[in-house]
Parts: structure tokens; sequence; C-alpha cells
């Protein structure tokens, strides 16, 4: 379903002039069936009762049979007790009234009220959702399973009207890395073609795909999903919200939201320790502006520096880096006058590096990459090394060629700098490839193949990139 709502997208029918823009029209009849969901009645027991944990009130009926609540309750849609199991007795049940029968659910109490997942501060707020919920499902079970069928979701940015989120939504597509195959005529001319190539793309651009960050959310006051335009019915947990880009929506409808999620800048809050894609589509970078304010500094004023890398700057210095990036983002300043010291600039890279929340050779690809180093022939060996590179998420590829071509560059002065690739590949082994699960064995054994794949992605980037 998301596949073909998707298609319609490079049609000329949808405009990506906000002139045009129509606002959506949220549709009400959820709404109004909210509205007009039985409300709940409390059914007292006369008696004070003496087994009635403190947690409840007076809905409370003790021990009573289920033939006697069905009497109490008969008549009154929404009418509610609780009374305590005759077959399991410490444990309650709540009994309510609903489509004329009586519904019995083991209720649990944790600090808070539950039947389900939701869960409540009161029992009142627990049979209002459950009312609400059991009316519009039954009386609208039709519609809720058409309703994700004709998405206002692409005719809409968001709730916003700003131009880019919209000029993004339309023009949606990923670049994709290139393809080569190893043979010796395009070993040849492929650092060349690359290189122009690279001058062509526009910096400035990215169209990478971003999954959304979806988070259950309690939303105060009437909300409409922005993906099929109906009312997100309940209480409490009424959608989810994703936490990078606000984008509201029902559970049932963020399976078919595209991966299209445009970051907020304001929902970003730091630079270091935020996964790489989003911080690129939040910048609308390439590459996170700290592995390029890096780089080009490096290349700058300290490509001669001798160990560069390996020697560590000061780590204060370093600290105060990575807050100047949180905190500054792009404006950061870490010129000479700022950090005399080159290795404070090259240790702040390497932090950045090493504490993504996924590293730049992801979790899921890393023993594939492990594995492509212990192949004993050279040339399948870069031959699944490339392979590898090709399934990364694009931004974390981009970011990678763009690494590998400036430590390519720092070889090349190595007679100045003394490092090798081997050397760079001890650094930025660890640095860039780190085990899915945290295990010293493991990490220790893979040292000498996490070193591999570093160093041949260096000597070779111009032919695997
Ligand atoms: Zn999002
Ligand atoms: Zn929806």
């Amino acid at each position: 379903m998301a596949e073909s709502s998707n298609s319609s997208l490079s049609g000329s029918s949808v405009s990506s002039d906000p002139e045009d823009y129509q606002p959506p029209i949220w549709k009400s009849y959820l709404y109004q069936l909210q509205q007009e969901a039985p409300r709940p009645k409390r059914i007292t027991c006369p008696q004070e009762m003496e087994s009635r944990p403190k947690y409840y009130g007076r809905e409370f009926h003790g021990m009573i049979s289920r033939e006697y609540a069905d009497e109490l309750l008969v008549g009154a849609e929404g009418a509610y007790l609780i009374r305590e199991s005759q077959r399991q007795p410490g444990t309650h049940t709540l009994a309510l009234r609903f489509g004329h029968q009586t519904l019995n659910y083991r209720l649990f109490y944790d600090g808070k009220h539950f039947v389900g997942e939701k869960r409540f501060e009161s029992v009142h707020d627990l049979v209002t959702d459950a009312l609400i919920t059991l009316y519009i499902e039954t009386k609208a079970a039709e519609y809720i399973a058409k309703m994700t069928t004709n998405p206002i979701y692409e005719h809409l940015g968001y709730t916003s009207l700003l131009k880019d989120k919209m000029v993004h939504r339309l023009s949606r597509g990923r670049t994709e890395p290139r393809r080569v195959t190893f043979q010796r005529e395009e070993r040849i001319s492929s650092p060349l073609v690359q290189r122009t190539a690279l001058k062509d793309t526009p910096e400035k651009q990215c169209f990478y795909e971003k999954i959304h960050n979806f988070k259950v959310h309690t939303f105060r006051g009437p909300h409409w999903c922005e993906y099929c335009a109906n009312f997100m019915w309940g209480l409490i947990a009424q959608g989810v919200r994703c936490s990078d880009c606000g984008l509201n929506v029902h559970k049932q409808c963020s399976k078919l939201v595209p991966s299209d999620c445009q970051p907020d800048l304001r929902r970003i809050k730091k630079v270091y320790s935020c996964d790489l894609t989003t911080l690129v589509k939040a910048h609308n970078t390439t590459r996170p502006m700290v592995v390029d304010m890096c780089i080009r500094e490096i290349e700058l004023r300290g490509m001669n520096s001798e160990g560069l890398y390996r020697v560590s700057g000061f780590s204060e210095h370093v600290e105060e880096v990575r807050l100047a990036f949180d905190r500054d983002g792009d404006k950061a300043d870490i010129s000479a006058s700022a950090y005399a010291d080159i290795n404070i600039i090259a240790g702040a890279l390497k932090l950045y590096l090493r504490d993504l929340p996924i590293p730049v050779i992801t979790f899921d690809l890393y023993s594939k990459f492990i594995q492509s180093a212990k192949l004993p022939n050279a040339e399948s060996r870069l031959e699944a090394i490339h392979e590898s590179l090709l399934q990364l998420p694009p931004a974390h590829y981009e970011t990678l060629r763009y690494l590998m071509a400036h430590l390519k560059r720092v070889t090349q002065l190595a007679k100045d700098n003394l490092m090798s690739s081997e050397n760079l590949g001890i650094v930025y082994g660890p640095t860039l490839m780190q085990p899915p699960e945290q295990n010293a064995l493991i990490t220790l054994n893979d040292m000498r193949q996490q070193k591999l794949v570093v160093q041949l992605m260096i000597e070779h980037e111009d032919v695997l990139f």
C-alpha cells in the first residue's frame, strides 16, 4: 500500500508550490462517534467492604457472583463495577456493560490500572477509554479497516507549511552508490570519473531515506492523524508521534508512512551521539558537519603533523570541541586560534565517530565486513568488502567514502606524518567498527580484521567507492 501511494509522488498532480497548498480536510466521523460513546456509570456498593483494596473506591463490591454483577449492571450502557473473583480469590474483575451485555476483564494494578497495554491513573479513565474504543471499533470497524486506503499524507507538508519540507517530501529520491565491477579498465578509469562526478553533485542536497522514530503518545485535546486525516480516538495513547520530526499518526497508520522523516532541528538537541542519518537530514547536509569541518581543518593545517590521529589531544580540550559542536552546530569555532593543537581536532573527529549510536559500519553489517577480511584471496576480499559497502545506509556510505579519501591523502604524506594505511587501520578499526554485542573477547579476536578492513578501504578507496 505504501508502495502504490509513493508512486503518485513523481506525478505532476501534486504541486510543490506552497501557494497551491490546500489545507487538509480532517475527517470528523470518528470524532463524532467518540462524542456519542457511552459514558462511564459507576455502580457503587451500598456497604463498606472490608476486603476492598485501598486503590479501589465504592465501585468495589467484594466477592459477588458473575450473575449478581450482571443484575446490578443490566439496562445501563457504560455501567461498571469491580468484583473479587470467586474462582481466584485475590484477583479482581472489571464488569462493564456494553452492547447490551456484560463484559468481564481481569483488572490489574501496579501503581496504574490496566487490563491491556494502556495504563491509567484511575479506573474511571480506564472505563472511559474502554467505552470509546469499544464503541468506535464496533460501530466503525469497516471504516477503520479502510481508512488508510486514501491517505492524505502526501498532499500535506506535515501540519506546517514550511516550504523546504514540502519540497523534500515531494522530491523524494535516493543517491544510489555506484556499482563497480572489478575489471581492469574500470579500475584505471574510476578515480578520475569519480572526482568529476563528485564536483557536479550539489553539496547541500541530501535525499537520504530516514525512517520515523515513532513512540506511543498521549495527545491532549482532539488530534487528527496526519496520514489518513481521521480522528485519533481514545483517552490516552491515542496514537504515535515521531520524536525526530513530530509527525502524529494512528499506530496502524505508522506502518504505512514512507521513510521520509525530515527531522526538526528543534527536536535534535545534540550533534554528538545523534544517529548519523538523523543528523544529516536535520541539517540538510550530505555528511555530518563534524566530519566535514574537522577534515577541512586538518587538511588546512595538520596533514604533516607527526602521528596524526595516533597522538591524542588533551582530552579536556577534545571534550570542549564536542560541547562546541553540540551547542553551536556548524558555527562551532575549531580554528587554529581556538585550538592550536591539531590533535584536538583529530581527537574530536574520532570521538564523534566512536560515539555514534550506530557505528559508521553498522552493527548489522559488522560480521559481513569481518568475514570479508578473512578471505584468503586478495581480489575476492576486495570484492566482498565492496559488496558490503553497497549495503550501508547512504549517509553512512557517503561519510565513509569522504573519510577514506581524506585518510588516503594522509598516507600520501606518510614521510612527514609517519601514518601509513596500516597505522590508520589500527587507529580507525575500532572507531568505525564495533560488534553488535559488546564482548571483550570478540573485540579482541576481531581487531586484526577491523584493522585490515580499514587499511584496505584506504589503500583501495579509489575503486571501492
Ligand atoms: Zn519523523
Ligand atoms: Zn491514521
